[in-house]
């Protein structure tokens, strides 16, 4: 089971660097986290073992069950890439080193008001909804830079980038092109907060080509996932 864990870890990197280079990028500047929801930590400690250090949950429950199994590994970070509910606020923010999933100003707020004081500043991305279906997780097209003034004047979080997941009905590459314009929506707000949080295991090549920055990649690393009954 290690071993062809190992073996497709292997391949994913391979694929990365590959889809770097073809885009004229350092594959060094591209994070991979590997996205081990609905299986057990025991894959996560197998993964930390691997090299991987950086990890996602989409569901707090899980993440939090999780991060307590786990216990510290070193220099591991959470990412928490889900739908959160406010009044689940505080149980991200203390499992979760990176939240990826910030799509409204009640979200920021309730992230916010859940510092304590041995926390540290908590990196957050806003997500894009890069569909036209509201009902969708993310902020839209044209609320991008007001979410982003509300985050950036948040004192305990600091405002990384953007985060999305492409749409079923659409070439990838022409909605992650979307996504790129709203990164620079957010730059001019946050200068420093460059980050693109795009590409899963069936799209992570065009997303790179596309300036991604922070993959989230799932099962062509983990092998697929354990239903949920
Ligand atoms: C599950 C999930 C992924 C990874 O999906 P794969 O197709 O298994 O790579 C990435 N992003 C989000 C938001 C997810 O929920």
């Amino acid at each position: 089971m290690d071993d062809q864990l190992a073996e497709r870890l292997a391949s994913v990197d391979a694929r990365i660097a590959e889809a770097a280079r073809a885009a004229g990028r350092e594959p060094s500047e591209i994070t991979r986290i590997v996205v081990t929801k609905f299986h057990p930590a025991s894959l996560v400690e197998a993964l930390h073992a691997l090299g991987v250090r950086d990890v996602g949950e989409n569901r707090q429950q899980e993440l939090t069950a999780k991060t307590s199994e786990v216990g510290s590994l070193e220099g591991l970070a959470w990412h928490f890439i889900g739908q959160a509910q406010t009044n689940k606020a505080r149980a991200v923010r203390e499992a979760a080193s990176v939240v990826h999933s910030l799509d409204r100003a009640r979200l920021a707020d309730a992230l916010d008001a859940a510092e304590h004081p041995e926390s540290d500043v908590l990196d957050v991305l806003v997500q894009i909804n890069l569909t036209d279906d509201t009902g969708r997780g993310g902020v839209a097209l044209d609320g991008v830079s007001a979410l982003a003034e509300h985050v950036a004047g948040r004192p305990s979080l600091r405002l990384r980038g953007v985060m999305a997941v492409a749409p079923l009905d659409e070439e990838p590459a022409r909605a992650f092109e979307r996504l790129a314009k709203a990164s620079e929506d957010v730059l001019a707000v946050a200068p420093d907060a460059g980050w693109i949080s795009a590409g899963m295991t069936a799209d992570f090549p065009e997303a790179i080509s596309m300036g991604a920055t922070h993959l989230r990649i799932g099962s062509a690393i983990t092998g697929p996932r354990p239903t949920r009954g």
